[in-house]
């Protein structure tokens, strides 16, 4: 079988990017992997794992001769990573990124990228709250959706390699535009990791407080924690970048928070059962 790519760069050897790297030799999706970062110790890791062919900390070198190149570091430094490697790469390249939010992305890059060079925004929809290179597995992708959201200036033939790249690592493939994108993942996503992290600072206050509390913690507080394990700077990024969606959301949060506290003080039977009949109806639905 021929592989999809000659030689395929990946920019931060994390989670998602090892992932990558680990599908991309397994499936023969590229001939050559080349791992590109900040840190010589996660590089090491990743080609003593034999997941990439070589590595190097100097970006434009690195990805000169790539035909693909992925961007998995987190999102605040997508666009800065294309401004970097830009003028070295050879006219046809297809860059890439996996970021969890899209608009501001897919917009700054498309201002200044070069007509020669293609960019395709994409983000698959896997991950654990785990990070770094050791949290990485060739599996992560098997049965995911990754989103792709290629604008009118997006060159269709790359829309479509980064479409088969995605298939052949296991995804299942949909094309969805960038502000639609950052809407549903602001409401599914993004809110959901910030309660989580201001619940789980809640019971460590309260914990300061009371003392041996997360002795009793039960299934759902544990789930919330899993979530607020996620990686910091990552969730940094995606907050700032998305804050077009997610301050709203939260307003809309504190209100909903809000009525179900002056129902409670009120002790208003029937408004506070059908709330919470609503939510246990929904999540029905989705079971
Ligand atoms: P991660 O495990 O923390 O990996 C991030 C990688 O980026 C690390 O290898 C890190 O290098 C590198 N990096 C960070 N800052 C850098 C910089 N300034 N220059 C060069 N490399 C840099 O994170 P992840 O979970 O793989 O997430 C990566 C991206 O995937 C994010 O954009 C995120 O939005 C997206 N994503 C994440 C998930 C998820 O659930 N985790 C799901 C879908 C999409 P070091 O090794 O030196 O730290």
């Amino acid at each position: 079988m021929d592989y999809l790519f000659k030689r395929m760069a990946i920019v931060g050897l994390g989670l998602i990017g090892g992932s990558l790297a680990r599908i991309a030799r397994e499936k023969r999706i590229a001939e050559q992997i080349v791992g590109l970062g900040r840190s010589r110790e996660t590089l090491e890791l990743a080609l003593a794992a034999g997941s990439i062919d070589e590595y190097s900390l100097d970006l434009k070198q690195g990805s000169g001769h790539a035909d693909i190149v992925v961007i998995t570091t987190p999102v605040g430094v997508v666009v800065d990573v294309v401004r970097e490697i830009a003028g070295s790469l050879k006219p046809g390249t297809i860059i890439t990124d996996v970021g969890s939010v899209k608009k501001k992305i897919v917009e700054e890059v498309e201002s200044f990228l070069p007509f020669q060079l293609h960019f395709v925004g994409a983000h698959p929809i896997a991950g654990t709250e785990n990070s770094g290179f050791q949290a990485s597995f060739a599996q992560l992708f098997q049965g995911a959706r990754c989103v792709l959201t290629p604008t009118a200036r997006t060159d269709a033939p790359a829309a479509a390699k980064v479409k088969e790249l995605w298939e052949q690592a296991g995804c299942d493939v949909i094309l969805m535009e960038a502000e639609k994108h950052d809407r549903i993942f602001a409401a599914v996503s993004h809110l959901p990791h910030l309660i989580a992290y201001s619940l789980v600072n809640t019971v460590i206050d309260t914990e300061e407080k009371e003392g041996g509390l997360v002795n009793f913690s039960a299934g759902g507080f544990k789930d919330f924690t899993r979530i607020a394990a996620s990686h910091p700077v990552m969730w940094r990024d995606i907050f700032f970048m998305n804050k077009e969606n997610v301050l709203p959301l939260i307003d809309h949060f504190t209100k909903v928070l809000e009525e179900l506290k002056s129902y409670i003080v009120q002790e208003d039977s029937e408004q506070l059962t059908a709330v919470l009949d609503k939510s246990r109806r929904f999540r029905r639905k989705i079971n």
